[in-house]
């Protein structure tokens, strides 16, 4: 009898722990299991910002998937996908097509510009990793142009992040601590440096802890970071953005530098597949299948499930989408094995924002922690998802052991 196929796109948080799940629990004989991903690498899209700073190489962010994957259970292909039909049960891809007994769709987040004009142009995001080292070296592009330049353009020095939420905060916190680096490197005096955050709402991480921001606001401006608060951008250009200051009063930042850290959407693949969306996340049954689909699961980003208690989506994290891939896996073994799934509950323990590589803010199991005590918490969250997947060898190749 032919065995079943479970075909896997995405090797992010949620696919990779799927299928680490999935060859930990399966024989050899009871399932083909087939990863797809763009590269023959996954990386840790919570390190992007340090990446994108600068602080860490591109390379210590990403691993080889076959490091971590069992090739006697798990066959690797690395291969780019461009298009999911559901009803038809194919995927297709750059090197052929796929079709499967069991799906799950786990390709990840891409930057939401909310058609604000000239973002996808002009901006810079951090949505991978050559996306994160594009940033990097542009802003040193523009340190070393200035540099060399007779009459000097000091728009070049600014950096403009948009967006105050988990992933901007934690960007500046490294551009906080690259920025001296990058002036002694290139022969730039401080002052001409301007690193600008622009915040649509009317404060820091909207809805986290003001006590915490306070700290993470005191923080960043004593590193030279400035904050543009309840000021959207409403578009940018070559040169730079357009904040609105009030009802018809409006600001021209010059930069040479612009990143969107504005928020997420799942992945535009979804809207095509035949699954019923919301910008491209898919509100999952409690099993994590997608509505209609008995076949179909997804997880991580392009999964959407609603936390009852307050009424709103879950955010979308690498904490959820790991729990995910592990119950996905739970979940598809019961199916095999004609037993009725689980319901996923996220098992959440907190969340910490660092602040570059020294200092974080983070609200663990309830405790309020700041500085060093945070800043340990926040690697030891990063070096748990590296054991998690790759166990003890891949910790100590890639994990963050710099505690002073
Ligand atoms: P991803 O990790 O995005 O993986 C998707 C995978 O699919 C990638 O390997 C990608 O290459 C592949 N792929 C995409 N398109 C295709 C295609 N067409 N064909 C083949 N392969 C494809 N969350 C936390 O919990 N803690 C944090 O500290 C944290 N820090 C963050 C910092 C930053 C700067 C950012 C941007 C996000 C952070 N997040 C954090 C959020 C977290 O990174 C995401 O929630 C998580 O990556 C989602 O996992 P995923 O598996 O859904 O997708
Ligand atoms: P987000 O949606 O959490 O924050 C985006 C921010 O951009 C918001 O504060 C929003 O008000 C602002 N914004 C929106 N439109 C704007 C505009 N036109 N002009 C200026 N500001 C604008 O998105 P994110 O920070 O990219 O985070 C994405 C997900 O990843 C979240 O779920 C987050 O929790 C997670 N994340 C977690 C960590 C962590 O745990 N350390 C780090 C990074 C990201």
């Amino acid at each position: 009898m032919k065995r079943p196929t479970i075909l896997v796109l995405g090797a992010g948080y949620g696919g990779l722990s799927t299928v680490v799940n999935l060859q930990k629990s399966l024989g050899t004989d009871e399932a083909d299991v087939v990863l797809i991903n763009k590269n023959e690498y996954h990386y840790e899209s919570t390190w992007l910002h340090e990446a994108a700073a600068g602080t860490l190489s591109p390379e210590q962010v990403r691993y080889d998937i076959k490091s971590v994957i069992n090739e006697q259970k798990v066959k690797f292909i690395q291969a780019e996908v461009q298009a999911i039909d559901v009803n038809e049960k194919v995927v297709t891809t750059n090197v052929g097509t796929h079709t499967y007994d069991y799906l799950v769709v786990s390709l990840g987040f891409e930057g939401e510009t909310f058609g604000i004009p000239g973002l996808d142009k002009y901006a810079l995001a951090m949505a991978n990793v050559k996306a994160a080292r594009q940033i990097r070296e542009h802003i040193e592009y523009q340190f070393a142009t200035w540099s060399l330049e007779e009459e000097k353009d000091d728009s070049r020095l600014t950096i403009v992040v948009g967006g105050a939420g988990f992933s901007g905060i934690e960007l500046l916190g490294e551009l906080g601590n690259r920025v001296p680096e990058l002036c002694k490197e290139f022969d730039v005096p401080a002052e001409k440096v301007r690193v600008l955050c622009v915040e649509a709402a009317p404060m820091v991480l909207p809805g986290f802890d003001p006590d915490l921001v306070k700290y993470a606001v005191s923080r960043l401006e004593a590193k030279g970071i400035e904050f543009s608060i309840g000021t959207p951008v409403v578009e940018a250009t070559e040169e730079g953005v357009n904040i609105k200051k009030g009802d018809d009063e409006f600001e021209f930042i010059k930069a040479g530098t612009v990143v969107w850290a504005a928020g997420v959407r799942g992945n535009r693949l979804i809207e095509s597949s035949g699954i019923e969306n919301m910008r491209a996340r898919v509100k999952v049954d409690k099993d994590l299948r997608a509505p209609g689909f008995s076949d179909v699961f997804v997880v991580g980003d392009c999964a959407l499930m609603i936390n009852e208690e307050v009424n709103r989506p879950f955010p979308p994290t690498a904490q959820i989408a790991m729990q995910q891939g592990e119950m996905c896996a739970k979940n598809i073994i019961a199916l095999l094995q004609g037993r009725a799934t689980a319901t996923f509950v996220p098992d959440l323990k907190g969340s910490v924002c660092s602040l570059g590589e020294d200092d974080a803010i983070g609200l663990v199991f309830g405790k309020k922690l700041t500085g060093s005590k945070a800043s340990f918490m926040k690697k030891m969250v990063d070096n748990r998802s590296l054991f998690m997947i790759g166990g003890l060898g891949l910790t100590i190749k890639k994990g963050k052991f710099n505690f002073l």
